[in-house]
């Protein structure tokens, strides 16, 4: 068994339960890539075996800080079919559940989703590539679906020296599946999509802004960023006469128009535009548009805390130009999923924007990633997805 010794003091942030050690804090030792390494203070004392990750900053990812527990085969059947069981008591309106996430179900650099019998994988860090063989049996096991698709072609894995890698793990066919998502049918093709095919994170905020819509009347409605169409639906469920859809990917557009039809809406109802969001916004102020509810769900502007201040000024200007867009007494739905930036610095971002766009409003709810996407106690960092739902005056 390899042993890594971390410098005098660097044990602190171990001692507190966070599973990562950066390459600074390792004094000696290593292993190879993803090997499970036992981690010790200067003094020796044992912290956690961790896997060993040799070109990533993040050196160590730890598996476990129980000095009797074994990182084998066994060892991951139990964490992901305990991942599997907390899914099973979470209120989820839905058959796509995110069933792995990462640190916060134990398991450092994975992430699962499940599209009805489809599962749908992500192996983003050097330990979960290592044990992968491993992690698709338990997965298999703990679910009882016969599928599983690799979608391991995240940028992140550059940074943990692995190369991107897609395809199927287990079982072959078709990629596309229909899901449930409050009702609603939506496809997901776990091959061509974004990440793993959809963004299940924002399923309650869905829900949520259907409601609204329709709680408030609101008839214009404009979803900035839209995908496949997600709040597109939930608009036209909560009553909206019309909704203008915006994206620059074409085929989430096409998806999108699919989504309205497949769900029983008359298509007069919505429209799209291939357009950058940004660039959009300015024309319809220009035409002096107004819209009575808009949704903004950019992409991740900062991937690290480091871009945080030219994401700040990104999402300040189009939280400012929606913010001019709406009606008065119109709702916006604004979110960042940047880790970089916090939730109370995203509050402040979009508060300079009313100040500029000359638009208060009330906070209607602070919105956050759906349940079976945990932040836990131990591990803030984990908290990435955050918005506000405002009723402008
Ligand atoms: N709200 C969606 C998820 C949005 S993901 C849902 O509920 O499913 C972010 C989307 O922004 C992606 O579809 C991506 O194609 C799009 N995008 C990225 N940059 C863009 C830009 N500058 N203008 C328009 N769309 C953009």
């Amino acid at each position: 068994m390899k042993t890594v010794r971390l410098r005098e003091g660097k044990e602190r942030s171990l001692l507190r339960r966070h599973p990562w050690v950066f390459a600074g804090s390792v004094d000696k030792g290593g292993g190879d890539s993803g090997e499970t390494v036992r981690v010790q203070a200067a003094d020796g004392r044992f912290l956690a075996w961790a896997a060993y990750s040799p070109r990533s900053q993040i050196r160590l990812r730890v598996w476990s800080f129980d000095e009797a527990e074994h990182v084998d085969a066994a060892f991951l059947e139990r964490r992901i079919a305990a991942a599997v069981a907390l899914r099973t008591r979470l209120p989820i309106a839905s058959d796509g559940v995110r069933l792995i996430h990462g640190e916060a179900d134990g398991l450092p650099g994975l992430i699962v989703d499940r599209y009805g019998e489809l599962l749908c994988a992500q192996f983003l860090s050097a330990g979960t590539e290592r044990w992968k063989g491993a992690i698709a049996d338990a997965l298999l096991a703990a679910t009882g679906c016969a599928r599983l698709y690799e979608r391991s072609d995240s940028g992140v894995r550059t940074l943990e020296g692995l190369a991107p890698v897609t395809g199927w793990l287990r079982g072959d066919g078709t990629t596309g599946v229909t899901i449930r998502e409050h009702g609603w049918r939506l496809a997901v093709d776990v091959a061509q999509g974004h990440k793993t095919g959809y963004y299940l994170d924002q399923r309650d905020n869905r829900a949520r802004f259907a409601e609204l819509v329709r709680r408030f009347g609101a008839q214009r409605v404009l979803n900035c960023y839209c995908y496949t169409g997600g709040f597109t639906v939930a608009a036209l469920a909560g009553g909206a006469a019309e909704v203008m859809s915006v994206d620059s990917s074409a085929p989430a557009l096409e998806r999108a128009r699919a989504h309205v039809a497949d769900n029983g809406f008359d298509a007069a109802r919505a429209g799209f535009a291939d357009a950058d969001v940004n660039a959009y916004l300015r024309e319809q102020l220009k035409a002096e548009a107004r819209f009575d509810a808009i949704v903004l769900d950019p992409p991740k502007f900062a991937p690290t805390a480091a871009h945080a201040e030219r994401a700040a000024r990104a999402y300040k200007d189009i939280n400012r130009l929606a913010l001019k867009l709406l009606a008065p007494g119109g709702l916006l739905f604004t979110f960042s999923c940047s880790g970089g930036v916090g939730a109370e610095l995203f509050h402040k971002i979009v508060a300079g924007a009313g100040i500029d766009a000359g638009v208060d409003g009330a906070l209607l709810a602070r919105l956050e990633a759906a349940c079976d996407h945990p932040t836990t106690l131990f591990f803030p960092e984990g908290e990435y997805l955050k918005g506000l739902a405002i009723l402008s005056r």
